[in-house]
């Protein structure tokens, strides 16, 4: 008997007439007596094995359905927020189209601190129907019904056309394209590509109150692909909430107390859409002295 090794049964031989068993029949014998220890420990093992398995199995159908849960929930909760924004953007359309109506003057005319209050439910309302509208647009990707329309289209044009849409920078911050090329020709869906280009901007803009902040384009024709990169010099980003940015509806400072104001749905949006176009958005910072969006898409979509 091996050092360890258990006794799983007894082997009996008997002769019919009384005689010794010679030390070659003793050597063979245990050899058999061994074959057949080592065949029936396996059989044991194998039916460990096997009830071990079908604990794992049952446990794997376990989790399967809780995942299967988890999802219809996650798909319940986006159709919620699908409809919720859709019902909501109705008559906000139509407080935005009285109050032109009113601030034109069309109805009468304004007193100064009426034209005052009617200035500030257009920009109230403006607002939210911007959220309104992300929030859609995010649930939209996020069950798969965003559309993306592929056409001709110019990396440099893009820069521009998100600039002019961010709006100004702060007064003590200096804003500029840079591109060595006039122009970079791209097949992608310049809207969506316009629009991150557009919350990158709007965010370094919101981070920033003095410095710069710089969009750069470039091609590069070995890997088919355009980078624009948002660099400023704000107030950067931890290395620890650096990816948790992306997330829906997070925020490096989630305080009911905090500093800036926002959703925590612009770069959620934004690295959505990315995807959606085949390319990625990154970032790299450096807290307390800037950060950099950087923006990778292919020059030529699928459609
Ligand atoms: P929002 O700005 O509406 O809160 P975003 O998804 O655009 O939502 O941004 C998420 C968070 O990422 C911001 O709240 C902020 O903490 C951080 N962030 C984004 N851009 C910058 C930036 N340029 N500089 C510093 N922090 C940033």
């Amino acid at each position: 008997l091996k050092q360890g090794a258990t006794i799983n049964g007894a082997l009996s031989f008997y002769f019919d007439v009384p005689r010794k068993f010679s030390p070659e029949q003793r050597r063979l014998l245990a050899l058999v007596a061994d074959q057949l220890g080592a065949s029936a420990e396996r059989a044991g093992a194998l039916d460990l094995v096997r009830s071990e398995n079908s604990a794992l199995r049952r446990e794997n159908e376990w989790l399967r359905q809780k995942v299967g849960e988890a999802e219809q929930g996650q798909r319940l909760k986006t159709e919620f927020l699908s409809n919720m924004s859709h019902e909501l953007r109705t008559p906000l359309t139509s407080i935005l189209g009285h109050t032109f109506l009113l601030a034109s003057g069309q109805d009468g005319h304004l007193s100064e601190p009426q034209q005052t209050a009617i200035g500030k439910i257009d920009h109230a309302a403006s607002a939210l129907l911007r959220l309104i509208n992300d929030l859609l647009e995010l649930t939209h990707v996020n069950l798969g019904r965003a559309q993306v329309t592929v056409a001709p289209d110019d990396a440099v044009a893009i820069a521009r056309r998100a600039a002019e849409s961010a709006g100004s920078p702060p007064k003590d911050v200096e804003f500029r394209i840079e591109s060595r090329a006039p122009r970079i020709p791209l097949y992608t869906d310049g809207e969506k590509a316009c629009k991150i280009l557009e919350k990158l901007l709007s965010n370094a803009y919101k981070f920033t109150v003095t410095g710069e902040v710089v969009l750069s384009v470039e091609g590069d024709v070995s890997s088919g692909t355009v980078t624009w990169m948002v660099r400023d010099t704000g107030i950067g980003i931890r290395p620890e909430d650096q990816r948790a940015i992306f997330d829906e509806f997070r925020q490096v400072d989630g305080s009911s107390t905090r500093l800036y104001g926002g959703t925590g749905l612009g770069l959620a949006l934004s690295l959505r859409l990315a995807r959606l176009l085949e390319g990625d958005l990154s970032v790299e910072s450096v807290e307390g002295a800037g950060s950099t969006f950087v923006l990778r898409l292919p020059v030529g979509v699928s459609p």
